[in-house]
């Protein structure tokens, strides 16, 4: 599949997060790993059972190391994190029916356990009860950490590695991406995953330079080999000669370079030169990436994903922990400001919860603002907790995956009736908390106007926008050719919601992906965007880019790319208008 060039191997994928990376890989095994079928004899059982008892040990083990991994990750330590896999482990009916299962068959202990909790989650799935079929997804989560332990491949081989790494894998769940060691993972490389699959989202938002869409690379390579990532270009170099090194030394040594002279702008305003201000800030998934946004320059919280504080866990956060996430952000953002994204679980983030159901569309299904509206229990704490941490700084709330007018007035009917009950509990809160739409549908956008008479701001969901309007699976690697923002639909869209916008006196801002690449800045300016929130590791460079540029330049430029036809014709128009402007930021 790779492209050999003397003793090097160059594979192409996309470059989804930019940096370079040079160091060993670790193979991540493949998403369902195949279970060897092997006979055994009486004399072999008490060694099989010894590998058992082994690899539940070693399960347990790495259970609790996640567990105190999330906690801290989120800033809370909640003993409930996986607590229901922990259970799993020492499940004696599971344990003694797989030894059970193991003299009676004599087959390896692998072939046999797999057999056994695949019946078990299968009994258990038929019984109409919502506690049980959670109980479903906690046992086949454990069995296959503990067949991994058996098979030698343990998942979370890249959280123990203790020296510096690039991880390859067939793919990686948002859930894996937060529970990465940003120390010592260099880089990482999947088969799957697009430019706005949430993993790549995170890289970025870790600075992790990562490659995504190579297919067949796990089976390529072998943990130990020596590669090359180029997080820009998307080429990964096997076995790297001595010129390419220098010449990608090169590249490094430039983007230090640009990098120092960026600092140099981090405590100005962002502001065109015609002194038009952009409010430029910053996209965070959770609340540990704030030390970065208060470095990087940003104008605070443009949008905190919130979900991230609710995967890799059986129960959700309680009131209490989300506040105190929430009102360390506020915090640590002042004197700028938070908007915080209500709960968007769904689509690829999914979280394991008792009551939802497999969807056969999650990103069609009841996702987001569709969830918390059907499951108040669920969206209420939140909303408190949002409304109490903004008793301590600015906190401005946004609901996800609006479609309708009715859902935002739904949506304030609870934020009153929390108000309500925070004032009974005589806790502080936020009284007048702003609050905002996201406008991701293409039947959001074209009611933007409506939708404009019920908040304070909107904000432009570019990720789930393009994928919606284009029907284009924004996480599908084999469709990613018609993944196209600059497709002349996307472009009257937004221009309609911005005009919208600022005809009912609001201002409008863009928080997906495409706010972050510098080639799309004097587009989305001239389009009339006020807001810009970006990857954190992005805000030094959209700040140049912005002080470089004219904003009513931007407007003609805007509208001589709405005239014409050709996605990619437009998006190089874009290319060419922003590198004449700021060179220097393309240069590596
Ligand atoms: C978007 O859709 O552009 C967005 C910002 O939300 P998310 O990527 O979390 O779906
Ligand atoms: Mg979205």
């Amino acid at each position: 599949m790779g492209e050999e060039n003397g003793q090097e191997t160059i594979f192409q994928g996309l470059g989804v997060s930019s940096g370079i990376a040079e160091g060993e890989v670790v193979v991540h095994w493949q998403d369902e790993e195949e279970i060897p079928l092997r006979d055994i004899g009486l004399e072999d059982i008490p060694g099989e059972i010894e590998r058992f008892e082994a690899a539940l040990i070693a399960t347990r083990q790495e259970l609790l190391d996640i567990q105190q991994k999330i906690a801290g990750a989120i800033g809370a330590a909640d003993a409930g994190i996986f607590d229901a896999h922990l259970l799993v482990v020492e499940d004696r009916t599971l344990i003694d029916e797989a030894l059970r299962g193991l003299e009676r068959d004599l087959h390896n202990i692998e072939f046999v356990f797999h057999q056994v909790a695949e019946k078990y989650c299968r009994t258990l799935a038929a019984i109409d009860d919502p506690y049980l079929q959670e109980r479903v997804v906690d046992i086949e989560d454990v069995t296959r950490r503990v067949i991994r332990h058996l098979l030698g491949k343990s998942r979370e081989e890249f959280h123990k590695l203790d020296r510096p790494h690039i991880i390859v894998a067939h793919n990686l769940t948002p859930s894996d991406t937060a529970l990465i060691n940003r120390d010592l993972v260099r880089g990482f490389v999947t088969e799957q995953g697009s430019r706005t699959s949430h993993s790549a989202i995170m890289a970025r938002s870790l600075g992790i330079p990562a490659i995504v869409a190579l297919p067949g690379i796990c089976s390529a390579l072998t943990t130990g080999d020596r590669v090359l990532l180029d997080g820009y270009s998307g080429k990964l170099v096997l076995g790297p000669s001595a010129q390419t090194r220098y010449e990608y030394g090169q590249i490094e040594s430039r983007k230090v370079e640009v990098e120092h002279q960026l600092e140099a702008i981090r405590e100005t305003r962002s502001e065109t030169r015609d002194g038009k201000h952009i409010v430029l800030s910053a996209n965070i998934e959770l609340p540990s990436e704030l030390d970065a946004v208060t470095r990087s320059g940003a104008e605070g919280v443009g949008l905190f994903r919130t979900e991230f504080l609710f995967l890799n866990r059986p129960q959700p956060p309680s009131e209490d922990e989300q506040y105190e996430a929430y009102r360390l952000v506020a915090e640590k953002c002042a004197p700028h400001g938070v908007i915080i994204r209500t709960l968007d679980i769904g689509g690829d983030k999914l979280m394991h919860l008792s009551d939802q159901p497999a969807e056969d569309n999650p990103f069609l299904g009841c996702r987001a603002i569709r969830l918390c509206l059907a499951q108040p229990e669920l969206f209420k704490p939140q909303l408190r907790a949002i409304l109490r941490a903004g008793a301590h700084g600015h906190v401005r709330l946004m609901y996800p995956m609006i479609g309708q007018t009715d859902e935002i007035r739904r949506a304030n009917a609870l934020l009153e009736e929390c108000k309500g009950e925070l004032a009974e509990r005589q806790v502080p809160y936020c009284h007048d908390i702003e609050v905002g739409s996201m406008v991701e549908l293409p039947a959001a956008m074209l009611i933007a106007d409506q939708l404009a008479k019920e908040v304070k701001f909107l904000s432009v969901g570019t990720n789930d926008l393009v994928q919606y309007t284009m029907a284009v699976d924004r996480g599908n690697e084999r469709i990613a050719h018609l993944y196209q923002p600059t497709h002349p639909a996307v472009l009257r869209l937004l221009a309609m919601a911005a005009k919208a916008a600022h005809d009912h006196g609001i201002w409008i801002g863009v928080c997906g992906e495409m706010a972050s690449e510098i080639h799309l800045t004097p587009l989305l300016l001239g389009l009339g965007m006020d807001e810009l929130s970006v990857v954190t590791a992005a805000v030094p460079r959209v700040k140049k880019a912005v002080q470089s540029l004219d904003a009513k330049g931007c407007g003609e430029m805007a509208c001589q790319a709405s005239g014409m036809t050709d996605p990619q014709a437009i998006e190089e128009f874009c290319r060419t208008y922003a590198k004449k402007h700021y060179p220097e930021l393309f240069d590596c």
